[in-house]
């Protein structure tokens, strides 16, 4: 077999599993950008691997998770009757009880791990998987479409074997699982671009949220008020994360690259495009760091899977023609969908609103060179 530089991880036992009909997660995105990509021909280029998935072990799990919680989610998994428990966040609109979920939360822990390890072992340069970032997962608590928190399983796996990971969180919400996983240790640096939680779930992620102890100056976030549009996200990636990602030189990259944050995105208010999205998958490309990537949010279907396309076309150095391939409008088209194209132009919000986000971006990453800056790159 030859070398392996770049892995899909996909399972199409996703596919069998089902949040409910009125739920905005819909598992289906992930077969829709596979599609896309094989579409496209991604699917056969050199040094590429597809890789299934087995689901993480209780060990795994209990890494990160709680024994009265997972053996709570394993009864409800099983039961035929519904049932709640909001001590443990199971049973509500957001994160409804279903048959099967717990093997679908420890499939995708177990699809995270697989790209990790495919990196740490395999020395695959990048590892994509499409279902992972299950980011709001709580030690005790599902939140947020989230019950199981697959990158911080994956994480505490690298991190057992020494290694030093950052972790970015680009999804419209906060990655407040993670963050709270690692809040004081300086051996996991945490770094969130996300909208405010001022109006906005899960209500956290704000600038003074820095970690403690010795994780004081690792965790990292940057609230993005709505209307933040392609060139008001990119200068906060590029004066914060860039730069931090560089000074804490991980020897691991995690990544959750949510689609969330997309302009027509029913869930948020941010305005994001393939534009910048392009740009910064390209930007983690370039840094060379091993890499595991995680698909994250997207409640427009198609919007996921143009995304995503185009992240695992850079990941593997790969243009694509703007139009999509007619195999696969051909598919989409009974669904309802008119898409013909695969990029979004750069996108400029209204003037009166922009410069309200660009004020507040402005004055979030002059807070952060002040209290981040000096632990992470010495002197600023
Ligand atoms: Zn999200």
């Amino acid at each position: 077999m030859p070398p392996c530089r770049t892995a899909l991880i996909y399972s199409p036992l996703f596919g069998t599993f089902n949040y409910g009909d009125d739920h905005p997660f819909k598992l289906e995105r992930i077969h829709m950008a596979y599609e896309l990509m094989s579409a496209y021909g991604l699917h056969e280029l050199p040094h590429m691997q597809i890789r299934d998935c087995l689901a993480a072990s209780d060990e795994q799990l209990l890494s990160f998770h709680t024994p009265a919680y997972i053996d709570r989610l394993k009864e409800f998994s099983a039961s035929d009757v519904p049932r709640a428990d909001f001590r443990f966040g199971l049973g509500d609109a957001d994160c409804p009880v279903f048959k099967g979920l717990f093997e679908c939360a420890a499939l995708g822990a177990g699809s995270t791990l697989e790209a990790a390890r495919l990196v740490e072992e395999e020395q695959c340069d990048v590892a994509f998987n499409l279902t992972g970032g299950w980011h709001h997962a709580h030690r005790a608590k599902a939140s947020g479409f989230s019950y199981i928190n697959d990158a911080v399983i994956a994480i505490n796996w690298l991190v057992a074997r020494g290694r030093r990971v950052l972790y970015l969180d680009i999804d419209a919400h906060h990655g407040d699982g993670v963050q709270e996983a690692y809040y004081d240790t300086d051996q996991v640096m945490t770094i969130s671009l996300h909208e405010s939680g001022v109006y906005f779930y899960p209500g956290t992620g704000f600038e003074n949220e820095i970690g403690e102890g010795r994780g004081r100056g690792y965790s990292v976030n940057v609230p993005l008020l709505a209307h933040t549009d392609d060139a008001i996200y990119l200068k906060a990636f590029d004066e914060v994360a860039y730069p931090l990602i560089a000074g804490f030189n991980p020897d691991i990259i995690v990544t959750q690259i949510g689609v969330d944050t997309f302009r027509t995105d029913p869930l948020t208010n941010l305005e994001i495009t393939t534009y910048s999205y392009c740009e910064i998958i390209t930007k983690i490309k370039r840094l060379k760091i091993p890499w595991v990537a995680l698909g994250g949010g997207g409640y427009d279907l198609m919007n996921t899977a143009r995304a995503w396309t185009l992240a695992w076309a850079i990941m593997n150095n790969v243009e694509l023609n703007p139009r999509l391939p007619l195999s696969f409008i051909d598919k989409i088209e009974p669904l309802g969908y008119q898409n013909r194209v695969l990029l979004d132009a750069m996108h400029w919000a209204e003037e009166d609103e922009r410069t309200v986000a660009l004020a507040a971006v402005e004055k979030c990453i002059a807070s952060i060179k002040k209290t981040i800056f000096p632990v992470i790159l010495g002197s600023c």
